[in-house]
Formats: C-alpha cells, structure tokens, sequence
C-alpha cells in the first residue's frame, strides 16, 4: 500500500509517501521558521496561511521524486492534532479532499504517534515493547509503547516541556528564535558548574518532570553581579546538564519500573548531542539499547505522519471515505485507540 502523508500542525509544512512493503519513497519539508523570526515566536494565522501556499507543491514535488502518480495512491493519512488549529485545517481540509476526490481513505493521524514511531524509520529500527522518551516542543512524556497505538502514559511534565525551556531560556540569554538548536550550539563552548541550576524534581520518586523553574533560576543568575556576556555559553552548558539530568535519570527509572531494555527518544530535544551522549553512556552500562530517529525525522516532518498511517492501515484500520473531519488542537496520546485489526 502507498500511503501518503501530510503535517501541518505547527510551523512546519511537510509530505512524505510510504509504501508498507518498500518504506519510506521520498518526502519534503518546508520550515517557516524565517516567517515567524521577526516575530519571535509562531503567529498562527501566518503559520496557516503559508501551509495554504506550500501544500500543494511540496506534495508535487514528493510525488515526483518518488516517481510515482497520484492515482498510485491507497490512502492519505494527515495530522489531525494536536496543535494549532488552523494550521491543523489547512492539511486536514486538503488531505480530505485530496483523498475524496481519488476515491481512497482518509485517516486522521496524532501528531506525537508520528513522533514516537518515527525511529521505525531507520536502518535499525526497535522492536515492540519500548519505553519512549518524547521531548519536543509542546511535550515532554515517558510512554510504555508495546504496539502501534498501544500507548501507556508513564508521566509527563507538569509545566514547560523540555523543548519549550530550551526556546524561552534561550530568548533570556539574548538568542534568536527558534533558541533550542541555539542555545545547544552556544553551550558546547561552555562550561557546566560555573553556575549551578536546579535539577527539577529529580528525586521526586515518581515519572514527572517540570522545567519552568529552572528558566527562572536562569533568569536570576543573569540579573546577578558580575553577569556578562562571556557567562552565556556557561550558563547554557549548565542549563543543557540540568536538563539532561533528569531526562536521563527519569529514562532509565522508566525502563527500570517496566522492565524493559529499549529506549526510543524522540522529538526535537532528541538531536541534543549532549543529551544523547549523557543516554547513551548510562544505557550502555544498563546494558539498555537506546533508539533515536534520524536528525531529519526528530522535528515536524511528513515522513513520520505517512509512517504512521501506513502501520495503521496496515495494520486493518480502514480510514474513512466520507469527507468529513474534525481536528483536535488538544488530544492526548493515551487516548488513542488501538488499530482496529
Ligand atoms: P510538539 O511535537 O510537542 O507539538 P513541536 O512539533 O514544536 O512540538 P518538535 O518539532 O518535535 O516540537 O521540536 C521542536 C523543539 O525542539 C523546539 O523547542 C526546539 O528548540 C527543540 N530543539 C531542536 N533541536 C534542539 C537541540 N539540538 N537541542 C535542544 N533542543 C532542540
Ligand atoms: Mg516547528
Ligand atoms: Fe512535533
């Protein structure tokens, strides 16, 4: 089955086309990041109005690299939520139609399933049951995963999630948006220790994290004498340890509780080098494997969502034919259903 898919949750307007049997063919991702810099964060109805102009020829062009015809298409699969909503109309309305007028299914797909099951993607993809890490932008959360849409809620934040700190504490130390690959890059001329932060509920004996106080006590050690410019990379070191130390630690306390040796990290937080550095040595003495997805697939993208939808479609889910939609700016990922097989 060839299965096309589309995301437009967010900034990010991205294709892909997955064949069940061969994988992935091809996919294209349009970044507006440029769009929404000036403003300093993602303006929603900018965000919706350019999925409206990019839509239609990143899908030619994906089409046209995998060498394959609209009419070779069995189904469409697209990012019904969560995130913003008019962003989620743009490719929910399209994918509708686009599916209607072929005469193939439509299938509604969650945004953060794309996420979790985008490692399946690479050459050496894990195996069900896993522990998955999910830390991006709007979400930082431990899932048991034991199958497609078998997902089990092990904690999450309480507040900010981890993608988000990185985006506001890099606006504090004076870094442009989108901050996160910023502040990352800014701290591997750093030194962690030279100041000290909080490390946010790590002994709080449970699976939760929380992340809005520690962009305050980054807020304060700038305010502190003797604060200049040179601090920056230091004090983004330190914030990139603090919050690898309780990402890492939870991770594991995770895998332990479960009984599981697999580890998938995903989301945009999972390209930090230093995160995957400070996981992969624990793991490795854990004797855990620890599965992440390729830098292109770790932030938004189409691949993903095509993915998702090809599992499931595969899996029996039949989609629907009707035309008619909802999206669901807010949905959980544990209330997910199982793949009607
Ligand atoms: P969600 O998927 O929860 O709706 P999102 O789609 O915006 O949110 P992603 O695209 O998965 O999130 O990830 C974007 C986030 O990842 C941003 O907050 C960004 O700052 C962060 N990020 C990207 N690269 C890095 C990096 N190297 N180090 C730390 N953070 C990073
Ligand atoms: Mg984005
Ligand atoms: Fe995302």
């Amino acid at each position: 089955m060839l299965i096309l898919g589309i995301e437009s949750s967010c900034d990010e307007t991205g294709v892909g086309l997955y064949d069940t049997s061969r994988g992935l063919l091809a996919h294209r991702l349009y970044s507006q990041i440029a769009l929404h810099a000036q403003y300093g964060g993602v303006v929603p109805e900018l965000a919706s109005r350019d999925h409206v102009r990019k839509l239609i020829p990143l899908l030619r062009e994906c089409l046209a690299a995998a060498g394959v015809a609209p009419a070779d298409l069995d189904g469409v699969g697209y990012t019904a939520g969560p995130g913003l909503a008019g962003a989620l109309l743009v490719g929910a309305a399209f994918a509708e139609a686009y599916a209607h007028g072929l005469g193939i299914p439509a299938l509604p797909v969650h945004h953060l399933e794309g996420h979790l099951l985008s490692p399946l993607l690479s050459a050496d993809p894990p195996r069900f049951p896993f522990v998955a890490l999910l830390v991006s932008g709007g979400h930082t959360q431990l899932m048991r995963v034991t199958g497609v849409g078998a997902y089990e809620l092990l904690g999450e934040t309480v507040d900010d999630a981890a993608g988000e700190a990185f985006d506001k504490t890099a606006k504090l130390i004076g870094l442009d948006y989108p901050g996160g690959p910023a502040l990352a890059a800014l701290a591997e001329g750093g030194q962690a220790g030279v100041f000290k932060l909080p490390r946010p509920m790590l002994h709080s004996h449970d699976l939760q994290f929380s992340f809005s106080g520690l962009k305050t006590a980054v807020l304060t050690a700038t305010k502190a004498p003797g604060w200049t410019e040179a601090s920056r990379a230091d004090l983004a070191a330190e914030f990139q340890e603090a919050v690898s130390d309780v990402l890492v630690s939870k991770a594991m306390a995770a895998l332990r509780q479960c009984a599981l040796k697999t580890l998938v990290v995903a989301g945009g937080v999972g390209a930090n080098r230093r995160l995957r550095e400070r996981l992969n040595l624990v793991a490795h003495r854990a004797g855990v494997r620890v599965h992440y997805p390729e830098l292109e697939f770790c932030s938004d993208n189409g691949a993903m969502i095509s993915l998702a939808a090809g599992l499931r479609f595969a899996a029996g889910e039949k989609g629907h034919r009707d035309g008619a939609f909802t999206v669901k700016p807010r949905w959980p990922l544990a209330e997910l259903a199982r793949p009607v097989v």
